[in-house]
């Protein structure tokens, strides 16, 4: 019995993910199947705990599995659960809507690469979940009631802009989706998804450890009949066709890689392979099983604030609970898997995992296996290495600002821009390993791009006596590279601030000597300059960085950046302007010209246009932005026409 049948539209990104589903082209159709059968273990789970959480619940949990039906004749193929259900509500907020973070962004990048392959790539990336039914489906029913409540939900879409929904009286417990499937491809009988053997080689493959039996009715051919009795007809059974083996549980040496990759695939709703898996279990006193993932692409939402740690926890075999924060650390929230611990109560909260000593132990252990599996990707697959650095290294360097621990450690793993070798990342160890004789410190420059870094004028003396610089353009650098000190003992040195010293003891006095003498020469014009330029700068001095360009602008040692103030900004924070220092080159033409001018006339008004232009130009060198852009382009203007 069905009443009241409306017809709702879907919200515009769930209708772009749908159209981009109809016209699939995705290659790997068969994940439609693994999608639906993961989405009904996930009900049967939440049913499983919900029931456990509320004895009162009017649930029935008896007999829980996942059941699949094809009909041959009528091209169907049904997956059905008796798990936790969806109210009218959840229907629409769950199959009307995409909830997930970052479907914008992924849409635009769909829609701007042309290359099929590279969407291909992307649709892999997002994982669509139930809309992938749409590859398969030209029409797809869904009924369903949620457990406790007595009013059934039906859903009906070709998946073309609107869906009807409607009130089922007589719906069972949990969710039935029947696809109705497109006409068969004559070509394709690899893709006949009304054969038991494709479905059953589907499971298989990807659904093999899926905790519930996922059964489906098989026809088992009768014996041979006696000699002139009428033949047999072949009997029906119902096959459970998953192992339902945990994998975690299994022993190591049992599990092929491929099921491993499927179960990442379960748990992740990625739809790529993981770069890597990782293992570990402790027996004894407290007992627990992990298996690990770290995926080979970041999630669009990887710096969105709301978005959800990816580790689960069971309890002997038992769905506890997702994305379980006690267990993994914010800045390895890209990691996933699933956690069993045996000695934990099945209804453990996240208050008690918040407290509990031993979950604090097992997180620890976790952090360090997961790091050392980087480190020793980093010396055994240098090219996984180089994909995990580039998807996750900006997430990781969090680490180094809030895991005081494993510092050292996560300096180790973390790679960096250079200009050693501008093709090339290189690790800290690296960095040592080719510093110069006498070189005291690691050299770094922070700023917003890696352009702006390299051809900043702070660069140049270092340049100039080929020194290596560390490039850090992510905004984390600006975080934790004031605040770790060092590494192997040796300190990092930022070349935009303080005093850079790069010379050695015989160079130091040639130079000492020599800016005394300059020092007397352009005193007054410094001294003026400090003055006329107060607004914008604390001090003006000369400079030992710059071999090339005029002027450059550096902060005191424990200046805050100007990258890092805007930031501050951007966060909402009030922060004082803070003035920096200008440097300049006593060598270059610009410098000493002006130093001429301004002894030989004795107003000096003249030149305050020229000062500010200096400074004008040391900001902009540094890729910084001017406070009064037209003012400083209407003096260069003006120069430039005296010029003509
Ligand atoms: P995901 O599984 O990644 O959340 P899906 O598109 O596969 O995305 O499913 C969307 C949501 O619809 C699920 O999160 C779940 O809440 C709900 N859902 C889908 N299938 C079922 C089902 N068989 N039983 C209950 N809820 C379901
Ligand atoms: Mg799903």
């Amino acid at each position: 019995m069905t009443t009241s049948t409306e017809t709702l539209e879907f919200q515009s990104e769930a209708r772009q993910l749908l159209q981009l589903m109809i016209h699939s082209i995705y290659s790997n159709k068969d994940v439609f199947l693994r999608e639906l059968v993961s989405n009904a273990s996930d009900a049967l789970d939440k049913l499983r705990l919900e029931a456990f959480r509320d004895k009162e619940l009017d649930a029935d949990t008896e007999n829980l599995h996942v059941e699949i039906e094809i009909d041959r004749q009528q091209r169907t193929l049904t997956v059905r659960d008796n798990g936790i259900g969806m109210d009218r509500e959840d229907v629409v907020n769950l199959i009307g809507t995409i909830a997930k973070s970052g479907t914008a962004e992924f849409l635009r990048q769909v829609k701007e690469s042309q290359d099929a392959a590279a969407s291909q790539d992307l649709i892999g990336q997002f994982g669509v979940g139930f809309y992938a039914s749409f590859m398969v489906a030209d029409k797809v029913t869904l009924r369903t009631r949620k457990a406790g409540t007595s009013e059934g939900v039906g859903w009906e879409s070709s998946g073309e802009g609107t869906y009807t929904i409607s009130t089922v009286a007589d719906a069972p417990q949990g969710t039935e989706v029947t696809l109705h499937l497109k006409p068969a491809d004559a070509e394709d009988e690899l893709a006949d998804y009304t054969s038991v053997a494709k479905v059953r080689e589907i499971i298989k493959r990807y659904s093999d450890f899926i905790t519930w039996p996922v059964t489906m009715a098989v026809e088992k051919p009768a014996a041979p009949a006696e000699e002139g009795a009428e033949p047999a007809e072949p009997t029906i059974e119902i096959e459970t066709i998953n192992s339902m083996k945990a994998l975690w549980a299994r022993p190591q040496s049992e599990v092929s890689e491929d099921e491993y990759h499927e179960f990442y695939k379960h748990i992740s709703h990625d739809w790529n392979n993981p770069l890597e898996t990782v293992r570990m279990q402790a027996e004894g006193t407290f007992e627990y099983q992990a298996l690990l993932f770290i995926p080979s692409q970041a999630p669009l939402d990887l710096f969105m604030r709301e978005r959800k740690r990816g580790v689960q926890l069971y309890v002997k075999r038992v769905f506890i609970m997702d994305d379980c924060e006690e267990l993994m650390p914010e800045y390895l929230r890209f990691v996933k898997g699933v956690v069993d611990a045996a000695d934990l109560s099945l209804n453990v909260s996240r208050e008690i995992l918040q407290q509990d000593r031993q979950i604090q132990l097992m997180r620890k252990r976790l952090v360090k296996k997961v790091l050392s599996t980087v480190k020793s990707m980093m010396i055994e697959n240098p090219e996984h290495y180089t994909t995990f650095w580039q998807e996750f290294g900006r997430a990781v360097k969090e680490g180094l600002l809030s895991d005081f621990e494993n510092r050292e450690t996560i300096l180790e793993i973390s790679s960096f821009a250079s200009t050693n070798d501008p093709e090339k990342l290189t690790s800290l160890r690296e960095y040592v390993e080719r510093m110069k004789e006498g070189q005291q410190h690691i050299y770094f420059m922070t700023g917003e791009s890696r352009v702006a870094i390299e051809r900043s004028p702070h660069m140049e003396a270092l340049r100039a006596k080929g020194f290596e610089v560390l490039v850090l353009a992510d905004p984390v650098d600006e975080m934790w590279v004031d605040s770790v000190g060092g590494f192997d003992g040796k300190q990092f040195q930022s070349i935009a601030k303080g005093q850079v010293d790069l010379d050695t003891e015989e160079e130091k006095k040639a130079a000492d000597a020599e800016r005394e003498a300059r020092q007397q020469d352009f005193g007054a014009l410094l001294t003026w300059l400090s003055t006329a330029l107060d607004d914008s700068v604390k001090e003006v001095r000369l400079s030992s960085r710059l071999t090339t360009s005029a002027a450059c602008l550096v902060g005191d040692t424990n200046d805050v950046t100007p990258t890092l103030e805007k930031m501050y900004r951007a966060m909402g924070q009030e922060l004082p302007h803070i003035k920096r220092i200008l440097e300049l080159n006593p060598t270059h033409p610009l410098v000493t010209g002006l130093r001429e001018a301004f002894t030989k006339e004795s107003d000096h008004s003249g030149l305050a246009d020229t000062a500010e232009l200096l400074y004008g130009m040391a900001l902009l060198a540094e890729g910084g932005e001017l406070g009064d852009p037209s003012r400083f382009v209407a003096l260069l203007a003006d120069r430039l026409q005296r010029t003509l």
